[in-house]
């Protein structure tokens, strides 16, 4: 390992970490170590460290802000990547706009409202990064990414830069060809329109003030665990079948969103992946519907 340290330094990259905790990169707080651990700043870096891992047998994976992933309390075997630096500029060209993987979506959507553009409103309170966004069609209030995006920029495990269009992404609810081929998106371009600057502002507040109100944002969690079933909500038959509050060591059903799980003070990976077991269970018993998770499972 401390020969591959070395020569990713060489190539420039600073911080490279050994057995970071991966507790420190998501929004659950929970998570083992990460063997070996990058942060990379252009798309030069990029693909170098791509090929010393595919040389050294080091299998990568990318993270954003880790807001929909769970990290196994053994944590990662192989190397994490985390993009920044030219990953997170944002430029607007009038209505489209160019964003690096890195940007935050919040931002993203609080920035577009700023010079008047719609489109990206139901953005404003989903807490991941623009790459993570498109790697799950993240959506919310109706909207989702693939009804603004115009195409994504990729580096294929193959080592080839790529454009590819929003069609050959293959977005359907919380899904993208992502998830079956693995490639990093680099960066997006969103086609969006021209709106009124007081319906935006209002229609953001309202969105917000529904989270607030409905969501645990003062704890740790992940956002929905569940994908809502055909004609269902994922909600609705964990609140009805009474298990808001259930709890298995520091996991808990929060009180105040029956699809959200929470980190209680101290929570494992084992103890969500156990609550999840035993919701999918109960809700299977009492409505006939098996749940599956819409979060995200990593390492080992
Ligand atoms: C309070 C809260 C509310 C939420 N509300 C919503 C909501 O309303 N709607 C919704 O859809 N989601 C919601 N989420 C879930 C989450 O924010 C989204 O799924 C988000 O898009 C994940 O982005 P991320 O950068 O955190 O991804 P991560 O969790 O870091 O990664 C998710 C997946 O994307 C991959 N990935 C990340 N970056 C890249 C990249 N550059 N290239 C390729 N693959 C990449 C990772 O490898 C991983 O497989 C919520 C989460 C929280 C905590």
């Amino acid at each position: 390992m401390d020969v591959l340290v070395k020569t990713l330094q060489d190539l420039g990259i600073t911080d490279v970490r050994l057995q970071e905790p991966m507790a420190n990169h998501t929004t659950w707080k929970i998570g083992g170590p990460a063997d070996l651990y990058v942060s990379l700043c252009t798309r030069h870096q990029l693909r170098d460290a791509i090929n010393i891992f595919k040389i050294n047998d080091v299998p990568w994976t990318v993270i954003g802000r880790g807001s929909n992933t769970l990290v196994s309390d053994r944590g990662i075997r192989g190397a994490v990547i985390k993009l920044e630096d030219e990953f997170d500029e944002l430029h607007v060209d009038g209505t489209v706009v160019r964003v690096g993987a890195a940007y935050s979506f919040i931002k993203l959507s609080v920035m577009i409202a700023k010079h008047g553009l719609t489109g990206l409103e139901f953005a404003g309170g989903i807490p991941g990064t623009v790459g993570g966004a498109v790697y799950m069609n993240a959506g919310a209030h109706g909207s989702d990414i693939a009804q603004v995006l115009r195409e994504a920029e990729l580096l294929l495990a193959s080592g080839e830069f790529v454009t590819i269009s929003k069609a050959e992404l293959n977005f359907s609810y919380r899904h993208s060809k992502l998830q079956e081929e693995p490639a990093i998106v680099l960066a997006a371009t969103f086609d969006l329109q021209v709106g009124d600057r007081k319906r935006i502002a209002a229609d953001m507040a309202s969105f917000k003030e529904r989270r607030q109100r409905t969501q645990p944002w003062q704890q740790p969690c992940a956002g929905s665990v569940f994908r809502n079933p055909p004609g269902d909500h994922a909600a609705r038959l964990i609140e009805v079948g009474g298990l808001k509050g259930l709890a298995v060591g520091g996991a808990q059903i929060s009180p105040i969103h029956a699809n959200f799980i929470v980190n209680t003070g101290g929570a494992r990976a084992r103890d969500v992946l156990d609550l999840i077991a035993l919701v999918q269970d109960k809700v299977a018993e009492q409505f006939g519907v098996r749940l599956h998770p819409e979060v995200l499972v990593l390492g080992e």
